[in-house]
C-alpha cells in the first residue's frame, strides 16, 4: 500500500470539482449526494484482489468506507469531502489501475473468456474507445455497449449505441442499435467489424454536433427487436471459461458494501489463488481463478453476507442508496429492502425487480417495474407496472410498509395460477386488486 504516502502539495493544480447533479460522477468530477461527494472509479480491464483491497483502504481513508458497485458495474466511493475527494483522485491514480478516461465503451464481464460468445468484443471496443478520444461535446453519460453474445449479456443495460455480434451467412457481423435496452433500441444496420467501428464513430460525431444533451435515442428511427432480444443471465454463481479458468460472480446486497467486507473478500480470494477480478453489472464482482478457488470463495462470500446465487431474494430488489446516503431520499431504502427480502421472499421469484426508491427520480431502476415502492413526503407510494415517477395505486405511512408488502405477497400467493410467475401475476391482478390488498385490514 503506497498510495497514501503521496505528496499532496500539487492539490491546488487540480481542476475544480464538478458538483453538478446529473453529471457523471467520475473520479475527478465527484457528485454531491446526501452523505458527501461520490467518486466513480471506472475500469477498462481486470485488476488484482490486492488492488481492490488498496482501493477499499483509500475509500476508508478518504471517504466513509462505503463503496457502491453500480448496476453497470462501476465502483463508487462514497462520503468524500471537498478536501478528501482530490486526495482520493491522486491516490487512486497512483495505484496504476486500468482507469477509463473518456467515453464509456462497455463489454460483458466474461468477454474474451466466454466459451459461448459469438465474438470477442474487446478489440472492437478498444478501437472505438481510442478513436473517440478526439470527439468533443458528447453528453457526459453517453455509453457504447459492445456485446459478443456470450453467456453473460449486457442486453438489459441502456446504451446510446449498442453493437451485438450476430452470425450471418457463415461470418460474424455486428448489429448496431440506437438508444434503450437491446429489446427496445432501434436497429440502425448490420455491419462488418471495420464498418461497425466507422458507423459508431460517425454516429458519435453526429451526436456531438447535436449538442451535449443529444443521446442515441435521438438518432434512432428504425424498428426494434422487441421479443427477439436475448435476456440477460444473472452474473451470480460460477462460470466455466476457456483456458481451464473459472469465474465466480458475487453480489453486493443492494449495490453497497463496507470497505472491511470487500477487503476480507479480496484477502481470501488472494489466499485461494484468485488472480484477477472485475466489477460487473447487477452490482456484482466477477472473480477469475481455478474452479476450486471460485467455489470456496463463493462459500466464504456467502458467510460474509454477499449474494452468491440468483435465487437470493436480495438480488431481485433494485434499491437506491436512500436515507441517509442521498439528500433527496425520504425513506431508508436498504432497511425496507432487507425486510422485504426476509418477509416477502416468495414474491421475489426472479421474474421482476422490486424497485425501492427514495424519491421519484428512480436512480436504481430507470425502466418500469412490475412493483415499485417510492418514498414520498407523507410516507410511501406503490406503483404498478411503471416508473418511480408514475401515478401510484396506493399510499401508506412508513410504519405500514412491511405489512402492505406482505398483503401484496399474500394476494399473489393465493391468486397465482399454475406456472405463473410473480411478474405475470402482478400484471394480471392489476392496480385495483393490489390497492384493495394494501388497504385491507386498515381501520
Ligand atoms: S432515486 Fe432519489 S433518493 Fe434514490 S439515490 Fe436517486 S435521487 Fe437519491
Amino acid at each position: 500500500m503506497t498510495a497514501l504516502s503521496l505528496d499532496h502539495a500539487t492539490l491546488d493544480m487540480r481542476p475544480h470539482l464538478n458538483m453538478q447533479r446529473g453529471a457523471c460522477p467520475a473520479l475527478s468530477a465527484p457528485m454531491m449526494t446526501g452523505d458527501g461527494l461520490l467518486a466513480r472509479v471506472a475500469l477498462t480491464d481486470a485488476i488484482t484482489p490486492a488492488q481492490l483491497a488498496d482501493l477499499c483502504r483509500l475509500a476508508r481513508c478518504h471517504g466513509n468506507g462505503i463503496l457502491d458497485i453500480s448496476a453497470r458495474g462501476n465502483l463508487q466511493v462514497r462520503g468524500l469531502s471537498e478536501v478528501s475527494a482530490p486526495l482520493l483522485d491522486i491516490d487512486v491514480r497512483a495505484l496504476n489501475l486500468p482507469l477509463r478516461d473518456g467515453l464509456a465503451v462497455e463489454v460483458p464481464p466474461l468477454a474474451g473468456l466466454d466459451i459461448a460468445e459469438i465474438a470477442d468484443p474487446r478489440a472492437l471496443a478498444e478501437a472505438i474507445r481510442r478513436e473517440a478520444r478526439d470527439i468533443e461535446g458528447l453528453a457526459p453519460k453517453i455509453s457504447v455497449v459492445v456485446d459478443g453474445q456470450g453467456s453473460l449479456r449486457l442486453s438489459h443495460l441502456l446504451a446510446d449505441i449498442r453493437l451485438v455480434a450476430v452470425r450471418s451467412d457463415g461470418s460474424i457481423r455486428w448489429r448496431l442499435l440506437l438508444g434503450g435496452t437491446e429489446a427496445v433500441g432501434k436497429v440502425h444496420g448490420v455491419f462488418g467489424e471495420i464498418e461497425a467501428i466507422e458507423a459508431t464513430l460517425s454516429l458519435l460525431r453526429k451526436l456531438a454536433a447535436m449538442g451535449s444533451k443529444a443521446r442515441g435515442r435521438d438518432l434512432g428511427s428504425g424498428l426494434s427487436l422487441n421479443g427477439d432480444a436475448a435476456p440477460s443471465a444473472s452474473p451470480l454463481g460460477t462460470f466455466t471459461l476457456s483456458n481451464n479458468l473459472c469465474a465466480v460472480g458475487i453480489g453486493a446486497a443492494f449495490g453497497q458494501a463496507q470497505a472491511e467486507g470487500l477487503i476480507a473478500l479480496c484477502t481470501e480470494a488472494e489466499r485461494l489463488g484468485v488472480k484477477s477480478l472485475k466489477p460487473a453489472p447487477d452490482h456484482s464482482l466477477m472473480l477469475f481463478g481455478p474452479r476450486s478457488a471460485c467455489e470456496l470463495l463463493a462459500d466464504f462470500a456467502g458467510s460474509k453476507g454477499f449474494i452468491t446465487a440468483p435465487s437470493d431474494p436480495r438480488g431481485n430488489i433494485a434499491a437506491c442508496p436512500g436515507t441517509p446516503a442521498c439528500k433527496s431520499a425520504t425513506i431508508a431504502t436498504h432497511e425496507i429492502a432487507a425486510n422485504a427480502a426476509g418477509e416477502a421472499a416468495d414474491l421475489l421469484d426472479g421474474s421482476f425487480k422490486l424497485h425501492i426508491t427514495g424519491c421519484p427520480k428512480g436512480c436504481a431502476h430507470p425502466e418500469p417495474s412490475a412493483l415499485t415502492l417510492c418514498g414520498t413526503a407523507a410516507g410511501l407510494s406503490f406503483i404498478h407496472q411503471g416508473k418511480a415517477a408514475d401515478s401510484p395505486f396506493a399510499s401508506t405511512i412508513i410504519a405500514d410498509t412491511n405489512a402492505s408488502l406482505r398483503r401484496i405477497a399474500d394476494l399473489v400467493q393465493t391468486e397465482r395460477r399454475d406456472g405463473e410467475n410473480s411478474a405475470a401475476c402482478l400484471t394480471r391482478l392489476g392496480p385495483e386488486r393490489l390497492a384493495a390488498a394494501v388497504m385491507s385490514g386498515r381501520p
